[in-house]
């Protein structure tokens, strides 16, 4: 088994940027800055791994990928550990070892997945077959909330599809997902799957690189947008997991107390920076006063501190613009005359990104905290009487990843979903993924499905034999 500091000797270079620890300001290690001629170059190795790795058929592509499940195994401490200091998250809790377990999870699950061709017309007008082949090479470009757990939802469909894959982890959490392609690469063959890190220009580079036939990018909506636009030229196809401002709807008929830890965890899951957390929480007013307090009674006791000290389950903001972000938001917020039930008071001089987990309550809805992805660990809840107003307010937003509902009446809540614009929307729970289960947002939080049947299908080219 790796160690931690083995892991991270393979990866780390002499005269590579400084990631620093976000608890700390520490330097974790350096990473090494990938030109636009080694961009070049990996594509040239890709497209010449690419047919041989087809060829091996999906058993034994599946094969490997549930060796490279085990190898990850193997090394999930050394991977949890790199993660917890690079990006933050802690240890345990919702944090970096459930990161590198749903590493494990999704390839083993990229593996299981059955896609067979389907015979869409067979009478006496013809017979036609549908079956899904590989693209060629596919990009894929990484946010630094998930790096790992989300680097492996973009390699290990594409790659059981056949495809071979060049990936751009973020500039802020490069160590982690480089650390993960050294431990997949135990097993995989030369050239299939390769890690560059690089800035935003290497990211713009890729988007504008011949030899894509598919795009995968997950962060920022801006950063989408740009992609759309940069990608015109060499038209690869495109998934878009882009942000989010998930809306919760708490009915009048809740058990507040039964709710309120799922509701935390909804809301503050790796304090806050998750794409499908809970971000605006809008109550009804019968249980508002008593979902607050319950809400306040679980947040108060989690621990927040270095992802790397064990009674931790909430670690520092990722990066110091984000910290801002909260910060600015919620002074916002206190300016406008809503209340701070928590939080709301950063130690700004103390070293390392921290920003206590905060409770916003009798906010308006149209502060800057509920209508801007705050991504951090500072929750607005917001009261209101009328059913119908509060899923105008849900879906007054262009964002469209998840929301959810949560009352006693599953039922009614699963009729109330079906009237809100997002990809998911959970019942009683917020944010939780399931790699047979497609995942995808709608308007301003981007298009395509990972995960599941659907996920391979993205990653793969329809073809029709008319015949
Ligand atoms: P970001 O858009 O700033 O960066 C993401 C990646 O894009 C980085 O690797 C960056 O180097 C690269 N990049 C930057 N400019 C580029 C360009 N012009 N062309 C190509 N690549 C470029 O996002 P972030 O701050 O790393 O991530 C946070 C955001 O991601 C949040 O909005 C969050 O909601 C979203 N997110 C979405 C999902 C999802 O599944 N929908 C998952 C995680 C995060």
């Amino acid at each position: 088994m790796e160690t931690y500091e083995s892991l991270l000797a393979a990866v780390s270079v002499e005269d590579g940027e400084p990631i620093t620890n976000p608890a700390t300001d520490e330097v974790v290690g350096r990473a090494p800055q990938a030109t636009a001629d080694d961009l070049t170059r990996a594509v040239a190795a890709a497209e010449k791994a690419q047919p041989g790795w087809a060829a091996l058929g999906h058993e034994r592509r599946s094969q490997l990928l549930n060796e490279a499940a085990d190898a990850v195994d193997r090394s999930a401490e050394a991977l949890a550990e790199l993660i917890a200091r690079e990006q933050g998250k802690p240890l345990n809790g919702p944090g970096a070892r459930f990161e590198a377990g749903g590493v494990a999870a999704w390839l083993r699950a990229a593996a299981a997945t059955p896609l067979e061709p389907e015979q869409v017309l067979d009478d006496e007008t013809g017979r036609a077959t549908l079956s899904y082949r590989p693209i060629g090479v596919v990009g894929a470009i990484g946010p630094w909330n998930w790096p790992a757990l989300i680097a492996s939802w973009q390699f290990a469909p594409a790659l059981r599809m056949g495809n071979t894959v060049v990936l751009k982890p973020s500039e802020y959490t490069p160590l982690s997902v480089l650390a993960l392609g050294a431990i997949v690469n135990q097993v995989l063959p030369e050239g299939v799957l390769q890690v560059l890190s690089g800035g935003r220009d290497l990211g713009a580079a890729m988007t504008n690189q011949p030899g894509f036939g598919k795009l995968m990018f997950t962060g920022s909506t801006a950063t989408g947008r740009a992609i759309v636009a940069e990608s015109a030229e060499q038209l690869p196809r495109l998934t878009l997991e882009l942000g989010g401002n998930d809306p919760g709807i708490v009915l009048p008929d809740v058990d507040p107390e039964a709710i309120a830890e799922d509701l935390f965890w909804g809301a503050f899951i790796n304090t806050g920076q998750t794409c499908a957390a809970l971000k605006r929480l809008y109550v009804h007013e019968d249980v508002y006063d008593a979902v607050v307090a319950a809400l306040t009674a679980v947040a108060e006791k989690m621990a927040m501190g270095p992802g790397t000290d064990e009674q931790n389950v909430l670690g520092p903001l990722t990066t110091p613009q984000q910290f801002k972000i909260v910060d600015r938001l919620v002074e916002q917020a206190k300016a406008s005359g809503a209340r701070i039930v928590l939080g709301g008071e950063p130690d700004r001089d103390a070293p390392g990104n921290f920003y206590p987990a905060t409770l916003v309550a009798d906010i308006d809805p149209d502060q800057p905290l509920v209508i801007e992805e705050q991504f951090g660990p500072a929750l607005p809840i917001i009261r209101y009487r009328d059913l119908d107003e509060v899923i105008g307010l849900a879906n007054a937003l262009d964002a469209g990843l998840g929301a959810s509902v949560w009352s006693s009446d599953p039922g009614a809540a699963r009729e109330i979903a079906t009237r809100i614009q997002s990809g998911t929307v959970w019942i009683n729970s917020h944010g939780g993924v399931h790699p047979m289960v497609p995942f995808g947002g709608v308007k301003g939080s981007g298009y395509g499905l990972e995960f599941g049947v659907e996920g391979l299908k993205a990653v793969a080219v329809p073809q029709v034999i008319n015949g």
